[in-house]
């Protein structure tokens, strides 16, 4: 692992952390589709990431319907251990990943709104537009300059792109060669994040056997998909934090108001900016946390 990787915290952990800044911006917005009206808040959404933080396991027992060899022969019985197993495996990261872009789906309605302001300031033609909300916010990331970027951000988009590259050749998906090559913009991986959700979403993502049992695969296929849902977890939740960072509305919560203010005389800066700044890099190991064992640490030393 490289000095950059080594800085993270636990997926678990980063998760939580986000859910806790969601829950405290507390950030609104409303959201037209359809004719129909809908408020959006940053704390609704963050039970989806507060969940993902605490899934331990998404379990799948083959021995639901065995078939009947597995009640008298051995090697049917350990085979179908192997494939609960396997099927656990896939199943947790996968299901983690489709809850942490739940909640990065209902982002990308609160910054539809912002981008619509960008394009009428840049008087882009209205058929030039974006429609969706999920186009309209990777659009919104190119279109503005001088963003605040999580810390390591551009680190972590390469690596990932190294494990979709190989997804696009393991699975024959032949995507472009524009969507696999990096480009430096802030919603590179975005994009592809969202392509991945689509597979998901549509069925093209691939199942596959365990490979000690089944068919045709090497174990390479398996070890590429964990890897690339692992990843997919990571810079989804860093995606949020790019949006979160530099197009909140600012804090609206008493409690952390208590810890920032106790931080402001540790560290003589604006409470806004410091809390801004935590935002780029709460999926790094640090002093400063909102989940529990940090948290204990602060609370002893702050007076209410
Ligand atoms: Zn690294």
């Amino acid at each position: 692992m490289c000095d950059k990787c080594k800085d993270m915290r636990s997926l678990s952990k980063h998760l939580y952390e986000l859910a806790s800044i969601c829950t405290h911006l507390n950030n609104e917005e409303k959201y037209e589709s359809n004719g129909r009206t809908r408020v959006i808040n940053t704390s609704n959404f963050s039970q989806w990431l507060k969940l993902a933080s605490q899934m331990k396991s998404v379990e799948i027992d083959a021995w639901a319907f065995p078939g009947i060899d597995a009640m008298w022969c051995r090697p049917a019985a350990e085979a179908l251990d192997a494939e609960s197993e396997h099927f656990t495996n896939y199943s947790t990261p996968l299901t983690k990943f489709i809850f942490i872009y739940n909640a990065l789906e209902e982002l990308y309605k609160m910054m539809a709104h912002q981008y619509d302001s960008v394009v009428d300031q840049l008087n882009i033609s209205k058929k030039m537009r974006m429609r969706s909300a999920s186009l309209k916010s990777s659009k919104l990331l190119e279109l503005s300059p001088d963003l605040i970027l999580p810390v390591h951000f551009e680190h972590l988009c390469k690596n990932y792109l190294i494990y979709y590259e190989e997804y696009d050749d393991l699975f024959g998906l032949e995507l472009s060669k524009a969507t696999l090559e990096y480009n430096g913009k802030a919603n590179f991986a975005i994009d592809l994040i969202r392509n991945l959700r689509n597979h998901i979403a549509h069925g093209v993502f691939p199942i596959i056997e365990d490979p000690d049992y089944g068919g045709d695969y090497t174990g390479n296929e398996k070890r590429l998909i964990m890897n690339l849902l692992g990843h997919s977890c990571r810079l989804a939740a860093l995606y949020i934090q790019l949006f979160l960072s530099n197009f909140n509305t600012g804090i609206n919560s008493g409690p952390v108001y208590a810890i920032l203010d106790f931080y402001e005389n540790e560290i003589e800066c604006d409470i806004d900016e410091f809390f801004i700044d935590y935002i780029s890099k709460l999926h790094i190991e640090g002093e400063f946390g909102f989940n529990p064992e940090e948290y204990e640490k602060l609370r002893d030393r702050i007076e209410y």
